[in-house]
């Protein structure tokens, strides 16, 4: 691997090629294994305990880390926004379980798991996925999708924008935004400036961590383990200017995987499939042809550009259950599932 060593903030943020993973919303089932494959890899170490590089929330919701929308970062006309370090407690890491006194205590069929509040015992008031199905809409048309994301291994990272001492850089060969452990001094300005909140502070280590995109992985052809993981086939990887990979095929072919909040200015590299949504319910309780999901909510996460995304998405669905053959309904579908890497299908086991 190269590490990049000081130069200017344009020298540290080019890139020749870039990777970059398609998420599908219409498939994510919110079982976790993405978080669990990552959590098991990467941070299990001392002070990363709130950390989840990848995490899946229900959406609409608070996210995770809580409020991630609100607390600031990003460009604005090209201008760096002030943000906000989220708490411990916004990261889940706000509880513990009795396992003591359940397991160990000789109490019997008395004591009962309960969470606690790590730090003086009392009841918990915010966790990892707290508001887990909640979603939104009135009932009958009540709807929610699993959010999942990870860094999003911008082009224009704020994160790399606002570090003072030049720690955070691109890889040139494929663009991951690193961090890196033995430069960073832990001022957390990084952790400010995104404006997804990718970036925890490790207060063990005093630095600053977030997804490293599996690039152990990836320099020996295997597919990030979030992405790879995924039963539900729902992830592609690769790189973009690869004209075979699904990933090229979803976001510059047929346009239909888009960023996340484009307006933070940051270019973001993680590209979502908009969820077409189930049918919502007239007002006598009929079926209709509309979506549960307003438009303007998903434009909230995705700008206007999702009208036309959801429009080439159900014309394609559209033609294949009319019997028709729909490349895009294909990729989609992934019935090979190596398709969906890119060239990163290598077995994590015995890679080639
Ligand atoms: S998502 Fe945040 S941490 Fe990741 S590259 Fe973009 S600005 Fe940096
Ligand atoms: S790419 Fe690797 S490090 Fe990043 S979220 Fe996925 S599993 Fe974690």
């Amino acid at each position: 691997m190269s590490y990049r060593i000081g130069g200017t903030k344009d020298d540290l943020r080019a890139a020749k090629r870039q990777l970059v993973t398609v998420i599908d919303l219409n498939k994510c089932i919110g079982c976790q294994t993405c978080t669990i494959a990552c959590k098991n890899l990467w941070t299990k170490r001392p002070g990363t305990e709130h950390m989840r590089w990848a995490n899946v929330s229900t959406w609409p919701g608070k996210g995770y880390p809580r409020d991630f929308e609100k607390k600031g970062g990003g460009f604005r006309d090209g201008q760096p926004q002030p943000g906000s370090i989220p708490t411990y407690e916004d990261s889940g890491d706000d509880f513990r379980f009795n396992h003591d006194e359940v397991f160990y205590d000789g109490n019997g069929q008395s004591a009962h798991l309960r969470p606690m509040r790590r730090l003086d015992g009392g009841t918990p008031r915010w966790g990892y996925n707290w508001d887990e199905d909640q979603g939104g809409g009135d009932w009958p048309n009540a709807f929610f999708v699993y959010l999942a994301r990870m860094c999003n291994h911008c082009s224009n990272p704020a994160c790399l924008a606002a570090c003072p001492t030049q720690a955070i850089y691109k890889r040139e060969q494929d663009g991951i935004v690193l961090i890196d452990q033995e430069r960073c001094k832990g001022h957390r300005h990084c952790v400010e400036a995104c404006p997804y909140k990718a970036i925890y502070f490790n207060p063990v280590s005093e630095t600053s961590e977030k997804c490293i995109l599996c690039f152990p992985r990836v320099e020996k052809g295997i597919a990030p383990a979030c992405n790879r993981q995924c039963p539900g086939r729902v992830r592609c990887f690769g790189y973009l200017d690869d004209e075979t990979s699904h990933v090229h095929r979803l976001v510059r072919q047929w346009s239909v995987a888009l960023p996340l909040h484009p307006e933070y200015g940051t270019e973001p590299n993680i590209y979502y499939v908009p969820p077409m949504g189930s049918r919502g319910f007239g007002a006598d309780g009929e079926i209709t042809d509309d979506s549960r999901i307003p438009v303007e909510r998903l434009e909230e996460l995705f700008g206007p550009r999702v009208n036309d995304a959801l429009k080439v998405l159900r014309q394609e669905r559209e033609k294949q259950r009319n019997g028709g053959k729909s490349e895009l309904m294909d990729i989609l579908i992934s019935n090979i599932w190596k398709d969906r890497f890119g060239g990163f299908d290598a077995d994590p086991l015995t890679p080639a």
